[in-house]
Protein backbone atom coordinates (compact mmCIF):
# COMPACT_ATOMS: atom_id res chain seq x y z
CA UNK A 1 0.00 0.00 0.00
CA UNK A 2 0.74 3.49 -1.05
CA UNK A 3 1.28 4.83 2.70
CA UNK A 4 3.81 7.57 3.85
CA UNK A 5 2.41 6.26 7.39
CA UNK A 6 2.67 2.62 6.58
CA UNK A 7 6.83 3.41 5.40
CA UNK A 8 7.34 4.95 8.41
CA UNK A 9 6.15 1.71 10.81
CA UNK A 10 7.95 -0.57 8.03
CA UNK A 11 11.33 1.99 8.46
CA UNK A 12 11.60 2.52 4.44
CA UNK A 13 11.17 5.79 5.24
CA UNK A 14 13.12 7.30 8.23
CA UNK A 15 11.59 9.05 11.26
CA UNK A 16 13.00 10.48 14.68
CA UNK A 17 11.07 7.97 16.92
CA UNK A 18 9.86 8.65 20.70
CA UNK A 19 7.52 5.76 21.64
CA UNK A 20 7.13 2.23 19.74
CA UNK A 21 5.54 -1.28 20.96
CA UNK A 22 3.87 -3.91 18.95
CA UNK A 23 0.43 -1.65 18.11
CA UNK A 24 1.95 2.24 17.98
CA UNK A 25 4.45 4.09 17.44
CA UNK A 26 4.74 7.89 18.07
CA UNK A 27 7.39 9.92 16.36
CA UNK A 28 8.14 13.89 15.84
CA UNK A 29 6.48 15.45 12.83
CA UNK A 30 8.65 16.90 9.86
CA UNK A 31 7.28 20.19 10.24
CA UNK A 32 6.49 21.24 14.00
CA UNK A 33 3.98 23.47 15.20
CA UNK A 34 5.11 24.23 18.60
CA UNK A 35 8.08 22.87 20.20
CA UNK A 36 6.75 19.39 21.05
CA UNK A 37 4.70 18.34 18.06
CA UNK A 38 4.46 14.12 17.62
CA UNK A 39 2.65 12.18 16.03
CA UNK A 40 1.30 9.08 17.48
CA UNK A 41 -0.41 6.32 14.82
CA UNK A 42 -1.69 2.82 15.04
CA UNK A 43 0.83 0.35 13.26
CA UNK A 44 -2.47 -1.20 11.48
CA UNK A 45 -3.43 0.98 8.25
CA UNK A 46 -6.33 2.80 8.99
CA UNK A 47 -7.74 5.40 6.60
CA UNK A 48 -9.29 7.09 9.44
CA UNK A 49 -11.56 8.10 12.27
CA UNK A 50 -14.39 7.21 9.74
CA UNK A 51 -12.85 4.00 9.38
CA UNK A 52 -12.46 2.81 13.33
CA UNK A 53 -14.54 -0.21 13.79
CA UNK A 54 -15.35 -1.71 17.59
CA UNK A 55 -12.62 -4.07 16.80
CA UNK A 56 -10.62 -1.12 16.62
CA UNK A 57 -11.45 0.59 20.30
CA UNK A 58 -8.74 -1.20 22.50
CA UNK A 59 -5.93 0.65 20.35
CA UNK A 60 -8.13 4.20 20.72
CA UNK A 61 -7.67 3.81 23.95
CA UNK A 62 -4.00 3.08 23.91
CA UNK A 63 -3.44 5.76 21.84
CA UNK A 64 -4.56 7.88 25.01
CA UNK A 65 -2.64 5.64 27.38
CA UNK A 66 0.45 6.31 25.06
CA UNK A 67 -0.52 10.02 24.69
CA UNK A 68 -0.49 10.57 28.25
CA UNK A 69 3.18 8.59 28.79
CA UNK A 70 5.12 10.54 26.25
CA UNK A 71 3.47 13.74 27.06
CA UNK A 72 5.30 13.45 30.42
CA UNK A 73 8.42 11.44 28.82
CA UNK A 74 8.81 15.20 26.81
CA UNK A 75 8.18 17.24 30.06
CA UNK A 76 4.78 18.36 29.21
CA UNK A 77 2.40 16.45 31.22
CA UNK A 78 2.03 19.38 34.02
CA UNK A 79 2.87 22.20 31.51
CA UNK A 80 0.14 21.07 28.63
CA UNK A 81 -0.99 19.80 25.78
CA UNK A 82 -3.55 19.40 23.03
CA UNK A 83 -4.25 16.03 21.21
CA UNK A 84 -5.72 16.93 17.63
CA UNK A 85 -6.82 13.84 15.02
CA UNK A 86 -7.56 15.57 11.58
CA UNK A 87 -10.66 13.64 9.77
CA UNK A 88 -11.50 14.54 5.78
CA UNK A 89 -11.05 17.23 3.86
CA UNK A 90 -12.43 19.64 5.61
CA UNK A 91 -9.99 19.08 8.73
CA UNK A 92 -7.19 19.35 6.39
CA UNK A 93 -6.12 15.50 7.17
CA UNK A 94 -3.14 15.21 4.47
CA UNK A 95 -2.27 11.55 5.54
CA UNK A 96 -4.91 8.85 5.06
CA UNK A 97 -3.86 7.11 7.72
CA UNK A 98 -4.86 7.37 11.17
CA UNK A 99 -3.14 9.56 13.39
CA UNK A 100 -2.84 11.92 16.50
CA UNK A 101 -0.79 14.91 16.50
CA UNK A 102 0.30 16.09 20.10
CA UNK A 103 1.25 19.19 20.60
CA UNK A 104 3.00 21.30 23.54
CA UNK A 105 5.64 23.36 25.36
CA UNK A 106 4.29 26.60 24.62
CA UNK A 107 0.69 28.09 24.65
CA UNK A 108 -1.23 26.56 21.93
CA UNK A 109 -4.09 29.19 20.72
CA UNK A 110 -7.68 28.35 20.59
CA UNK A 111 -9.44 26.95 18.23
CA UNK A 112 -10.64 28.90 15.56
CA UNK A 113 -9.85 26.99 12.46
CA UNK A 114 -13.23 27.78 10.58
CA UNK A 115 -11.72 29.29 7.21
CA UNK A 116 -14.13 32.22 6.16
CA UNK A 117 -15.55 29.83 3.34
CA UNK A 118 -17.42 27.89 5.78
CA UNK A 119 -18.76 31.16 7.85
CA UNK A 120 -22.09 32.42 7.87
P1 LIG B 1 -2.57 15.91 8.95
O1 LIG B 1 -2.62 17.25 8.28
O2 LIG B 1 -2.82 14.77 7.99
O3 LIG B 1 -3.41 15.82 10.19
O4 LIG B 1 -1.10 15.76 9.48
C1 LIG B 1 -0.07 15.14 8.78
C2 LIG B 1 1.23 15.53 9.47
O5 LIG B 1 2.24 14.68 8.97
C3 LIG B 1 1.66 16.96 9.20
O6 LIG B 1 1.75 17.68 10.42
C4 LIG B 1 3.02 16.81 8.50
O7 LIG B 1 3.96 17.79 8.90
C5 LIG B 1 3.44 15.42 8.92
N1 LIG B 1 4.30 14.75 7.97
C6 LIG B 1 4.12 14.68 6.62
N2 LIG B 1 5.10 13.96 6.04
C7 LIG B 1 5.92 13.54 7.06
C8 LIG B 1 7.11 12.75 7.08
O8 LIG B 1 7.62 12.26 6.08
N3 LIG B 1 7.67 12.55 8.31
C9 LIG B 1 7.14 13.06 9.46
N4 LIG B 1 7.76 12.81 10.59
N5 LIG B 1 6.01 13.81 9.46
C10 LIG B 1 5.40 14.05 8.28
ZN1 LIG C 1 -0.89 3.46 6.32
Amino acid sequence: MDCLFCKIVEGSIPSNKVFENENLLVFHDIVPAAPVHVLIIPKKHIDSMNEVTTEDLPLIAEIHQVAQQVAKDLGVNESGYRLINNCGPDSGQAVQHLHYHLLGGAKIGALTGISSSHQS
